[in-house]
């Protein structure tokens, strides 16, 4: 059983989810984020092995067969990923873990661990977020243009997500992330998994 808890965090592109996680992270201790595998290109900025594994399509569909990715799904014509070894040894090691991926992956968690805990983000209208895929200044045209499609198919699954925020005032969801992974670390069940020795020392 693990003693961590899988969060998952799903949202259209530019919607502000990679910005979140990051600070989600940084202000709060034993979470960490996974890093995927995929085969778009490295952006500008991006490095191989922090912000993604970057790898090709052969290899990709090799780690595919033999079975080591813990979810995959193709998104805009690319292959993302979530490696198996990413996830389940910080889980055992009582760590939280977080995946950023899209509705397909957070679907296919859901099925092999119906205990994680999904959370979609939304932006807080249609010309905010196009606004924020341009600002953002990572993609040409076309490819702001391809994902605003695309984000709308994205945002019909959020009601298949336990949570919900709205990312209009960065702090104010900020904090209502943070909320969400404090209160279930408080939930009993998770409590008698990282506190197993003192309850027994309380209770015996
Ligand atoms: P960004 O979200 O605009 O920064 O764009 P990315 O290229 O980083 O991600 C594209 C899409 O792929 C998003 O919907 C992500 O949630 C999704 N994605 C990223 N990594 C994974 C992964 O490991 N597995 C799955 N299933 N989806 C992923
Ligand atoms: P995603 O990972 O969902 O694609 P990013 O985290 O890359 O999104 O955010 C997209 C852009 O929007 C970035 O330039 C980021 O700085 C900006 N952004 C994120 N959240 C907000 C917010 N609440 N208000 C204004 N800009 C935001
Ligand atoms: P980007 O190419 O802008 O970094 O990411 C595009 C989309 O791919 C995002 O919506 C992101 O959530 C999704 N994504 C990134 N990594 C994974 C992953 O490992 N698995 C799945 N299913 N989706 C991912």
């Amino acid at each position: 059983m693990s003693q961590g808890t899988l969060f998952v965090v799903s949202a259209p592109s530019g919607a502000g989810k990679t910005s979140l996680v990051r600070e989600l992270v940084d202000s709060l201790n034993g979470i960490q984020v996974s890093v995927s595998h995929t085969t778009r290109k490295r952006r500008e900025g991006e490095v191989d092995g922090v912000n993604y594994h970057f790898t090709d399509i052969a290899e990709f569909e090799a780690m595919a067969a033999r079975g080591e990715f813990f979810e995959y799904a193709r998104v805009f014509d690319h292959y993302y990923g979530t490696s198996q070894r990413a996830v389940q040894d910080r889980l055992d090691a009582c760590q939280d873990v977080i995946l950023e991926i899209d509705w397909q992956g957070a679907r296919q968690v859901r099925e092999k661990m119906p205990e994680a805990v999904l959370i979609f983000i939304l932006p807080p209208s249609r010309e905010e977020l196009e606004r924020r895929l341009a600002g953002r200044g990572t993609d040409v045209h076309a490819v702001i243009q391809r994902r605003m499609q695309d984000a709308v198919s994205e945002m019909s699954h959020f009601d298949e997500y336990d949570y919900v925020v709205i990312n209009d005032d960065f702090t104010t969801a900020l904090d209502e992330l943070r909320a969400l992974v404090i209160s279930r670390r408080l939930t009993a069940a998770t409590v008698c998994k990282r506190h197993t020795p003192l309850l027994e020392a309380l209770l015996s």
